[in-house]
């Protein structure tokens, strides 16, 4: 027989948050399925506030597509593209590094790499450049993409290419000041056919959890989170969360944990899904901040949510993730990407101050295993004594 639901175990489930205990998975899931909204919120800050203090963040970045091409077929995705003729398959290192010198010249101090996972294995075209720019594997371009990148802008390699096994992960430490990949759900339901990751083998959430924990075992600061509203339950849901949380408490290495929202396109698999509600939204980030506690940075990205700015601040968060003032955001192209001084207004009119932040957040900036000496001198031309970025003008 299921519990039953009372006044006191909701309000207990809410008291542990507020002490910082970190609730447990039956907690989480009776205030994801039960509790009042305003209260959720109300504890979420809270928690936010004691922490974290009236400082939101952002990242000012450059968006660089090395591929498109990704051997998955996730059914929301209109990032992907399978070759086409006439269409080169990767970047090529002066576009790349005419992308990053625009961000350079714009004020930016991130270089987000966001590229389809493991073309190689599916796609001729992509073995074939590869080859010809004496490379086996899309991650291994990437790395010396990022070392171009950081050796001739200085801006901060911070790359999402997917699944990363450990000797990638062990390159990319060279360069990226922190990697990120979502672990977006861990429900394997979702791999099955008509599933959101049907056709996507590296969405095997065993899989991504390796990643997560691979990186934790090399002390590199990371970003990760969910996508929620792609079939999955309140309860799958939260168990994603708590696996994330699982592996900071083992490796102390999770620096921001995205909350983001599934959105219908016309041109994707999943068109005609529904689209989760701002409440739905707001529900997951107040349960998120009472599982990961005041300490870890909690971000839902504003241009999804168009006019939600003070929602989304009221239910936790206190990280608008990257903005680019110079490269169109290419996983969501039809949402532009809000202009920095109209960001800092509406956040400043909800109460909080926003304050630029770099690829690596101040708490993991300052702590040595988390930085290789060879990017020290990098971090010290752009950050602050307090660990955000120096201020500039875009
Ligand atoms: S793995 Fe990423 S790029 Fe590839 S289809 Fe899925 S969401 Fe798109």
């Amino acid at each position: 027989m299921p519990d039953v639901v009372t006044p006191d175990r909701l309000e207990s489930a809410v008291e542990t948050g507020l002490d910082g205990r970190g609730i447990s998975g039956d907690q989480a899931l009776l205030l994801m399925d039960h509790a009042p909204l305003s209260v959720l919120c109300e504890a979420a800050s809270t928690i936010r506030n004691r922490s974290k203090g009236r400082a939101v963040s952002y990242s000012r970045k450059v968006f660089i597509p090395l591929t498109h091409l990704c051997r998955d077929y996730c059914g929301y995705c209109t990032f992907r593209a399978d070759p086409s003729p006439g269409v080169r398959p990767y970047m090529l290192p002066d576009e790349v590094l005419a992308v990053a010198e625009a961000g350079r010249r714009a004020g930016c101090k991130e270089a987000l790499f966001s590229l389809g996972d493991q073309p190689e294995r599916v796609f001729p075209e992509a073995r074939a450049f590869l080859r010809s720019m004496g490379f086996d594997r899309t991650l291994e371009y990437l790395a010396a993409m990022c070392e171009l990148v950081l050796e001739k802008t200085g801006l901060l390699p911070h790359s999402n290419p997917g699944l990363m096994p450990r000797e990638d992960l062990w390159r990319l430490r060279e360069t990226n000041v922190s990697v990120g990949l979502m672990f977006e759900a861990a429900s394997t339901r979702l791999l099955r056919p008509g599933g959101a990751h049907w056709k996507a083998p590296d969405k095997v959430p065993l899989l991504r959890l390796r990643t997560i924990e691979s990186a934790g075992e090399l002390s590199m600061a990371f970003t990760t989170g969910i996508l929620i509203g792609i079939g999955e339950t309140n309860e799958e849901r939260v168990n994603a969360l708590l696996l994330i949380r699982a592996a900071h408490e083992k490796y102390g290495h999770i620096q921001e944990v995205i909350i983001q929202p599934f959105r219908a396109k016309p041109d994707i698999r999943m068109a005609d899904s529904p689209e989760p509600t701002k409440a739905d939204l707001q529900r997951t980030i107040a349960v998120a901040r009472l599982i990961f506690g005041g300490h870890v940075n909690i971000q839902s990205p504003p241009n999804l949510l168009s006019e939600d700015y003070l929602e989304l601040l009221n239910a936790g968060i206190n990280d608008w993730g990257g903005i680019s003032p110079v490269t169109k955001d290419f996983i969501n192209p039809e949402t532009a990407w809000p202009q920095i001084p109209a960001l800092a207004a509406r956040t400043a009119s909800a109460g909080f101050v926003l304050r630029e932040r770099l690829a690596i957040y101040p708490e993991f900036s300052s702590r040595p295993k988390f930085v290789r000496d060879r990017l020290e001198p990098h971090l010290q031309k752009i950050r602050n004594e307090d660990g955000y970025a120096r201020s500039n003008q875009c």
